[in-house]
């Protein structure tokens, strides 16, 4: 049997800006932490390619083909058999390894790619041969340069050739832990997780934080976020997640402050603790899952009263999505059926029927001004519990 591996490649595009080594160096590790719970890999980079080789036999390559593809950072990904750098070993080989492809279809081309120089022929050469010898071994098939059903690729790369199939698309992004690390506030909606992805996406790595107000809120409320922060470790890798007490908060709004004010009050005393946690956990952002207009406390007027309380930049990856976009993502990457999963968020709980649409900031502050929240909002931040999301167990 042929030798099988993986190549993963991330291209010159996703290296800009950062530190080449620094991209390497981290993509590297969130490989081998995906890796992990699949056995023993030897990983080792050359030419912009991540080379992933299985030390075990029976290994179920598409598998972790279709895992690997939700790593960001990588462009494309492809199972390869390995071939001595000489024309008749990568003929041979690709005549059997590609046997199941070439006998379904009819048209195909060869592309090579001739990373070493030295090789003794150029890639058209390559080419020439061996589709010339695919064409003996399967006399059925006809090569369309323009249009192929198929295309081979022969790689002849320093230590060894490779011919492989179909590239399958990467994740994109830069590698998870290169652009620092951020708060998102996770709801148990749709849009939050989503927010998340995308900021992981970008290279941040993400802590989340979530806001519970039982008895208002249940422990099924709970368990439901943290499915979906289980649910992102496929994307975001590990997560540490901090639960905030919030009941006594809720309740003193209620109280103390003018009804139509409500929501705005509870969204910046959220930002006051989140911004506290996160300067605790070195974070440099806040991260949510807001977008212009979907609701009454995400006009302008509203995020201006808002972010009038952060000191740290916060983040909101979807501001100018609608909502069908973001349910796409959300569906797309597994998050969509846990977030539509019943369970009622603190959000809804105290809900005043006619909020403020176009809050001002001063009559926000006035109205939160009806009551001292400082005590409360340590106390919250004190009664901070958290817990750890990992991708092995995913
Ligand atoms: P989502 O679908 O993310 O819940 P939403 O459309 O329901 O968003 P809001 O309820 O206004 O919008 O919440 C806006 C943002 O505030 C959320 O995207 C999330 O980032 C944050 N948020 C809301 N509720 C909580 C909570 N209980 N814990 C942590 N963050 C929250
Ligand atoms: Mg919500």
């Amino acid at each position: 049997m042929e030798k099988e591996i993986i190549l993963a490649k991330y291209g010159e595009m996703a290296l800009k800006g950062l530190n080449r080594s620094i991209f390497e160096d981290v993509l590297m590790k969130n490989l081998r932490r995906k890796l992990r719970k699949y056995g023993k890999f030897r990983l080792t980079k050359a030419q912009s390619t991540i080379y992933i080789e299985s030390e075990m036999v029976n290994v179920d390559l598409d598998e972790i083909l279709e895992d690997l593809q939700r790593v960001f950072g990588i462009a494309t990904l492809c199972r390869a058999c390995v071939c001595e750098k000489s024309m008749e070993d990568i003929s041979c080989k690709a005549i059997s390894y590609l046997e199941d492809d070439l006998t379904t279809i009819d048209t195909f081309k060869v592309e090579a790619k001739r990373a070493d120089k030295l090789f003794p022929l150029k890639s058209l050469e390559i080419c020439a041969e061996l589709g010339g010898d695919l064409i003996d071994a399967y006399p059925h098939l006809k090569v369309d340069v323009h249009n192929p059903e198929f295309i081979v690729t022969a790689e002849i790369r320093d230590q060894y050739a490779f011919i492989h199939g179909a590239d399958r698309k990467g994740a994109g992004g830069l590698p998870v832990g290169t652009s620092g690390k951020a708060m998102l506030l996770l709801s148990g909606g749709i849009d939050s997780p989503v927010a998340g992805y995308r900021m992981a996406r970008r290279g941040v790595q993400i802590t989340a934080i979530h806001f519970i107000s039982p008895p208002y809120t249940s422990d099924r409320a709970l368990e439901k976020v943290e499915t979906l922060c289980q649910e992102l470790t496929a994307y975001c890798g590990n997560i540490a997640f901090f639960c905030v007490p919030f009941t006594e908060i809720q309740e003193a709004i209620k109280t103390h402050c003018p009804d139509g004010y409500f929501t705005i009050i509870m969204r910046r005393l959220m930002m006051e603790i989140a911004q506290r946690v996160a300067a605790k956990e070195k974070c440099l952002a806040l991260i949510t899952g807001e977008s212009i207009g979907q609701v009454a406390s995400q006009t302008m007027h509203a995020i201006a009263c808002t972010d009038a309380v952060c000191k740290i930049p916060v983040l909101r990856p979807l501001v100018g999505l609608d909502k069908t976009e973001i349910i796409e993502t959300a569906r797309r990457i597994g998050t969509f059926e846990t977030s539509t999963l019943p369970y009622e968020d603190c959000c809804t709980v105290f809900t005043p029927k006619h909020p403020k649409v176009r809050p001002i900031l001063d009559d926000v502050e006035k109205a939160q001004g009806k009551f001292d929240f400082s005590e409360m909002i340590e106390k919250s931040v004190n009664g901070t519990t958290l817990k750890i999301f990992t991708v092995e167990t995913n």
